[in-house]
C-alpha cells in the first residue's frame, strides 16, 4: 500500500499549536525529517541532507548496534540505579579509563562517576558538588557561554544569543569574566592568554577582598558555544592556579567539545598544560550529548572527596540516571567509537576540513577565521576583515541556502555569525568535501 503523502505544513501548524513555544527550532520552514543514516538525514519526501550540526548523534544516525543493544536490554531489564547490576559499574569504569594517566594519578586523581540524563543535570550536579566542597556559593564563569537550562546551570550561562536578558538578570552569586577570544576580543594575538588571565585574576582578587571569594570556576575547555574559539595558551594554567590557591575548584564542561570530537584528544582539557608542560586536570568534568548518541545520558566525573562533601546534604539519586538501559548504551557508544576508530576519523577529516576551509578563506574574504579542531569547528563570517564587523544576516541567509542545497548547518555565537561545523564523527571525506564545495558555491554565486 502507498503511504499517504504527509502534509508537512499542516503538521508544523499542529506542532506549534500543541508544543512548547519556547523551544528553539532550526529554520522557519523546516524539512520534516523522518529517518537518518550515518551523517545523512532524510525527510518525508525522501530528500537527503548532510547533517553538519550533530554533535549528539556522534556515531552517526541509525546505528544498528545501538538499536540492538537498546532492544536487547529493554527485553531483559530496565530499572533504576538503586538496584545492583553490572552495567553501571562497567560504564563508570570505562569512563574513568578514557582519562589520561595524569587525571587518574593516585591521591589527586578523578576516580568517581555520577550518572545523570543530560548536560544540564551534569552541570547542575557539578555546581552542587563544588559549592558543597568549597563551602562557597560564588562562581566565576565566562561570557558567551552556555551550560544548561536549570536554575543553576542557566544562572552561569551568559550567552546573550541564548538569553538576551542574561546580563540584567544575573544572580548575585554569579560573576563573569570575558571569554578569552584572541581573534576579536579586547586582547588579541600571542599575548592574549596572559592579558585575559591577568584580568580574571584581578577579578578573583577583588571578589576575595570584598568577602565573596569564589568557590567554583566553570568553563568549556574550548569555547564551543562562542563558536569553537580556542582558549589561548597559558590562560587556564594561570586562572586555575589562582582559583585553587584561593580555595576554589574547577569544573571543565566537556558536554559539547569533549568525547573524542576534537580528534587528537578525547577530552578538551588535555589540550591545556601548565608552564612545565603537564596536562591541567580539572576537579570536576561534566559530559553528556555524545555519551548516549542521542539516548539521554550524562555524567559528572570527579574526586571521591568532592562527592563526599555533598553527603551532608543527603544522598544523590536520579531515577533514570545510570539505568540499566542507559548504562548499556553508554558502554556500547564507547565500544563503537573504538571499533570504528571514530576519534581518529575526527582527526583525519577535521584536518582535511580545516585545510579546505582555509583554502576557501583565501578566495572568500567573508570567511574571517576558521576556529576549532577535529570535528568541532567554526567558520566565522565577517563583512570586513579589518574591522571584523560580524555578518549575522548573511550567516542566516547562507544557512537557508545550504538547506536548499541539501546541507544542514547553523549559526552560533553571541553575534550569530559563525557557521558551526560539528557533524557525526563517522563523516566521510566525500561528505566533508560536499559541505566545503557547497559553501564555495554559495559564496561565489550569492545566497
Ligand atoms: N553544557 C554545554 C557546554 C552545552 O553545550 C550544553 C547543551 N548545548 C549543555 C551543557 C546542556 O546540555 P543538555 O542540553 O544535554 O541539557
Amino acid at each position: 500500500t502507498r503511504r499517504p503523502r504527509p502534509d508537512s505544513a499542516r503538521e508544523l501548524a499542529r506542532r506549534d499549536a500543541a508544543y512548547d513555544p519556547l523551544q528553539e527550532h532550526y529554520y522557519s520552514a523546516p524539512p520534516q525529517i523522518e529517518r537518518g543514516w550515518r551523517e545523512h538525514l532524510i525527510d518525508v519526501d525522501g530528500r537527503h541532507y548532510l547533517d553538519m550540526v550533530n554533535n549528539v548523534a556522534t556515531l552517526g544516525h541509525g546505528h544498528p548496534r545501538i538499536a540492538e543493544v537498546a532492544a536487547d536490554q529493554w527485553r531483559m531489564l530496565n530499572t533504576n540505579s538503586r538496584f545492583h547490576y553490572s552495567a553501571v559499574t562497567e560504564l563508570s569504569e570505562r569512563l574513568l579509563a578514557t582519562l589520561p594517566a595524569e587525571a587518574r594519578a593516585a591521591g589527586t586523581g578523578l576516580d568517581t562517576v555520577l550518572l545523570v540524563n543530560s548536560g544540564t543535570e551534569a552541570v547542575d550536579l557539578a555546581l552542587r558538588l563544588t559549592k558543597a566542597f568549597s563551602g562557597r556559593d560564588d562562581v566565576l564563569c565566562l561570557s558567551e557561554s552556555y551550560h544548561g537550562w536549570s536554575l543553576a546551570s542557566d544562572a552561569v550561562s551568559t550567552s546573550v544569543s541564548d538569553n538576551p536578558i542574561a546580563d540584567e538578570t544575573r544572580a548575585p552569586w554569579v560573576h563573569v569574566t570575558p571569554t578569552p577570544n584572541a581573534f576579536r576580543g579586547a586582547h588579541r594575538g600571542s599575548g592574549a592568554g596572559a592579558a585575559y588571565s591577568a584580568e580574571a585574576i584581578a577579578q578573583l582578587r577583588t571578589l576575595a577582598e570584598a568577602g565573596t571569594p569564589i568557590g567554583t570556576f566553570i568553563a568549556e575547555p574550548r569555547q564551543g558555544n562562542a563558536g569553537a574559539i580556542e582558549v589561548p595558551g597559558g590562560y587556564f594554567a594561570a586562572v586555575w592556579d589562582e582559583v585553587r590557591r584561593g580555595g576554589g575548584v574547577v569544573i571543565c564542561d566537556e558536554v559539547q567539545v569533549g568525547y573524542g570530537r576534537q580528534g587528537d584528544v578525547f577530552w578538551g582539557f588535555q589540550q591545556h598544560t601548565d608552564p612545565e608542560g603537564r596536562i591541567l586536570v580539572p576537579d570536576v568534568i561534566t559530559v553528556a550529548k555524545a555519551m548516549g548518541n542521542g539516548h539521554p545520558l550524562g555524567a559528572v566525573i570527579t574526586r571521591r572527596e568532592i562527592v563526599d562533601a555533598l553527603a551532608a546534604q543527603g544522598s544523590f539519586f536520579s531515577s533514570a540516571g545510570g539505568s540499566t538501559l542507559s548504562s548499556r548504551i553508554g558502554v556500547a557508544v564507547l565500544e563503537i567509537m573504538e571499533d570504528e576508530a571514530l576519534q581518529a576519523n575526527a582527526a583525519r577529516i577535521g584536518s582535511h576540513l580545516r585545510t579546505r576551509l582555509e583554502g576557501l578563506a583565501e578566495r572568500h574574504p567573508m570567511i574571517g577565521a576558521v576556529h576549532g579542531r577535529g570535528l568541532y569547528m567554526g567558520a566565522e563570517l565577517v563583512r570586513d576583515r579589518t574591522t571584523l564587523e560580524p555578518a549575522p544576516a548573511e550567516t542566516v541567509a547562507i544557512c537557508e541556502r545550504f538547506r536548499e542545497l541539501g546541507v544542514i548547518v547553523q549559526p552560533t555565537g553571541d553575534r550569530q555569525n559563525i557557521l558551526k561545523v560539528k557533524p557525526p564523527l563517522c563523516i566521510s571525506q566525500d561528505s566533508a568535501d560536499f559541505f566545503v564545495d557547497t559553501l564555495d558555491e554559495i559564496l561565489r554565486a550569492g545566497w
